[in-house]
């Protein structure tokens, strides 16, 4: 762990049978509205923290995965059923656990809101954050033309 022992954040799922630390301050913490991120979390957005791979651990027992798509993993208990963790499968991606679970969710301040096209739109939440659509920017644009979504609807 880079080196630091001590965890900076800690977080985990709901029956406590799943705990992580992050051994970095939690990073580019944003919302996501898209579909996907709305299905996978049952709730109307997705709130993710994150940190660099070789800065995050589970702690305590593992997650069961979900390959939501062929470019992205996403980790829950399979006891308490609660959504834990997103990365992108490449090594250079970050790692994001859900704010919600985090001990601590007030120290992860969203910077940022994706998946701007499928925002329900009563939700109002912090519309001053900078926003953007899936796939808007040249380089999203390239990263997602190869996804194939697992999702079932
Ligand atoms: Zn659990």
């Amino acid at each position: 762990m880079i080196g630091v022992k001590e965890a900076v954040a800690t977080g985990g799922c709901q029956c406590g049978k799943v705990r992580y630390a992050l051994y970095v301050p939690p990073e580019r913490c944003h919302v996501c509205h898209c579909r996907m991120c709305q299905r996978a979390t049952g709730g109307l957005f997705a709130a993710l923290a994150g940190a660099p791979k070789h800065t995050f651990a589970w702690t305590e027992g593992e997650p069961a995965v979900f390959a939501s798509s062929n470019l992205a993993t996403r980790g829950f208990c399979r006891d308490c059923g609660t959504p834990l963790s997103f990365s992108y499968n490449r090594p250079d991606a970050h790692f994001y656990v859900t704010i919600g679970s985090l001990d601590d969710p007030s120290a992860a301040p969203i910077e940022r809101q994706f998946g701007i096209e499928s925002k329900i739109p009563w939700v109002q939440f912090r519309d001053d954050t900078p926003s953007e659509a899936t796939g808007a920017s040249p380089q999203a644009a390239a990263f997602f033309v190869g996804m194939q979504n697992n999702q079932r609807t």
